[in-house]
């Protein structure tokens, strides 16, 4: 079975867009501002998906577009400002940074309250001590699929392929708060194919077209995937999905999967920090 994220994205889409009306109905606003350091094409569809769909559900946004050759200075100036700007309630930088940056720098500079993504310590230290606030949007995406689903993870062993602090990590934690037993493997781990076989439920987040082949799933696995992968223009994700569907119980498909899931969380993210500290 098809794990359909549009039609998940849909229907939580509108439920934030219901919300945001009755507070702007109140003469208020939910503001959401993306930070877009350097001209890289792939950050800027994305930039450009989110400041679409917040205006979608009436999230007013703001985009600060950076030159590569920014200064770390004047970056963290402008996330000082942002963090005392009453009219944002959310801040998201997009990543990847350029290498003159320090991104560990430059996320810890988001305020928490509007971390948005999940970035900054606290909100990672939350998250990894069972008291979860604004979750990584990624990884909060793929459970709210497993939650419109009602794919109960307790007790099942999950693989996670992949250990970014975006992604995989913010993962392992969310499905060992549901009870599931997790491993996680990287680019050092021995024997993947091995691993990754006796998973219930398989999450690939490692950034390889195709990485995941049908040899390495269980028959009747949950697959998760969680990579977007441009080759010659067009979309893969990590996993080999026409014959891996074939023997997994569930599948996300890329595109349609788990990206669409990612932009929502980060609308309820935001709505959920204005909830919490406007
Ligand atoms: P990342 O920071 O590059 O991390 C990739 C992870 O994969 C690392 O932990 C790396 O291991 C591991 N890895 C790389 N090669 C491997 C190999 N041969 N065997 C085992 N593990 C290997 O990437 P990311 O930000 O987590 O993103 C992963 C994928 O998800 C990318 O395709 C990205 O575009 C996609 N993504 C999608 C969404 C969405 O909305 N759907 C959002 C974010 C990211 P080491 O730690 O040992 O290096």
């Amino acid at each position: 079975m098809i794990l359909d994220g549009k039609l998940v994205a849909k229907g939580t889409r509108e439920e934030i867009k219901k919300e945001v009306q009755a507070i702007n109905k109140d003469g208020k606003e939910v503001g959401l501002c993306v930070v877009l350091v350097g001209n890289d094409p792939a950050s800027l569809v994305y930039v450009n998906n989110k400041i679409k769909a917040s205006n979608e559900v009436g999230i007013k946004s703001y985009l600060y577009k950076l030159e590569a050759d920014v200064s770390q200075d004047e970056v963290l100036a402008l996330l000082d400002k942002l963090n005392k700007d009453d009219k944002i309630n959310g801040i998201i930088v997009q990543l990847p940074l350029p290498k003159t940056l320090d991104e560990t720098t430059i996320l810890n500079a988001i305020d928490p309250k509007k971390d948005v993504d999940g970035c900054h310590y606290v909100q990672k230290g939350k998250l990894w001590t069972g008291n979860p606030e604004l979750i990584a949007c990624t990884p909060f995406g793929v459970m709210k699929i497993l939650e419109y689903y009602n794919i109960d993870v307790k007790g099942k062993h999950a693989v996670i392929v992949g250990r970014s602090n975006l992604v995989g990590k913010p993962l392992a934690q969310l499905l060992l708060a549901k009870d599931a037993t997790v491993t996680i493997c990287h680019s050092k781990t021995k024997d993947i194919k091995e691993i990754a076989s006796k998973a219930d439920i398989l999450c690939a987040a490692v950034g390889k077209a195709n990485f995941i082949t049908v040899d390495m799933v269980k028959q009747g696995a949950i697959v998760i995937d969680i990579g977007i992968n441009r080759v010659e223009g067009k979309l893969y994700g990590d996993v080999d999905y026409d014959s891996v569907k074939e023997i997994c119980s569930y599948i996300t498909p890329v595109p349609g999967g788990v990206g669409p899931m990612t932009v929502t969380m980060l609308l309820y993210n935001t709505l959920k920090a204005y909830k919490l500290y406007k």
